[in-house]
């Protein structure tokens, strides 16, 4: 490995707490097997899946498009159009049993048992909708049980999805690339910047290694990708959605592209 000499950390879980988050491919299965039990019991059994934000989920809507090869509705493709890989999978043709629309009053219309959008069955059948929020969950060290998908109303689901990495792949991430310093750019809920700092120094390369160590710097950054600094700001606001916590989580004004630094083989050179 590279040696490296700062990293900027999407701290937001690095703390004990957030020990794992299931992976992806975990949540994805929960999230298919409901929404397979759903749709196929008729055509107008349908999935709302209550995104909040708007970039974030495109690995929720490719796969569960290919699953059922089918199109999730979404109100317009304009947010998609640089992505042409998810463009296949979403749609704005309402006629679909997996939604992901939105309305300023959804959760209001999905109480009245209504899409965001408004689709009704072309013969006036009544539709029988689930809801499926995404949303983060994490378990302690010592947690055998995780599972994805929780029941918060008759129906209506929490499954997990998540935008960040656990406290213990921060950790693997760090003890395998020891830089010299490390900066959150996100203080965990109910954490300080004086705890995080602490935290996180305990996995900085000690002083007397970094005596013997020459800086040689890596090279000019690549920047191949561009950024959108709007990327998943929406989905933090969301990220503690419905649970029992209080959202007084700081930012600490570090643009997202220092974020992203957390993948350094994106930025240094080959
Ligand atoms: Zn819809």
């Amino acid at each position: 490995v590279k040696d490296i000499q700062s990293v900027y950390l999407d701290s937001t879980f690095y703390d004990p707490r957030f020990y794992q988050i299931p992976t992806r491919e975990v949540c994805l299965n929960g999230i298919s097997v409901l929404i397979g039990n759903w749709i196929s019991q008729s055509p107008y059994h349908v999935v709302w899946l209550n995104c909040k934000a708007a970039y974030g989920y495109e690995y929720l809507f490719t796969n569960l498009g290919e699953e059922f090869n089918t199109r999730i509705h979404v109100n317009h493709l304009a947010m998609f159009k640089k992505m042409p890989e998810i463009l296949s999978y979403v749609t704005t043709d309402r006629r679909m049993q997996i939604h992901a629309c939105r309305h300023p009053k959804d959760e209001e219309f999905f109480q009245g048992n209504r899409l965001p959008c408004g689709c009704t069955a072309p013969d006036g059948t009544p539709l029988r909708i689930i809801s499926i929020k995404p949303s983060t969950m994490w378990f302690g060290e010592r947690t055998k049980k995780t599972n994805v998908i929780i029941k918060t109303g008759a129906s209506s689901f929490r499954a997990c999805f998540s935008f960040h990495s656990s406290y213990s792949e921060l950790k693997d991430f760090l003890s395998y690339l020891r830089p010299v310093n490390i900066y959150p750019s996100v203080i965990p809920l109910g954490r300080t910047l004086t705890e995080v700092t602490q935290m996180l120094k305990l996995m900085c390369r000690n002083q007397s290694d970094q005596a013997a160590f020459i800086y040689k710097p890596l090279g000019v950054l690549k920047r191949n990708r561009v950024q959108r600094p709007t990327q998943d700001s929406g989905s933090d606001d969301e990220l503690f959605d419905g649970l029992d916590v209080a959202p007084v989580r700081k930012k600490m004004g570090l643009n997202h592209e220092v974020k992203k630094e957390k993948s350094p083989e994106r930025t240094a050179p080959p």
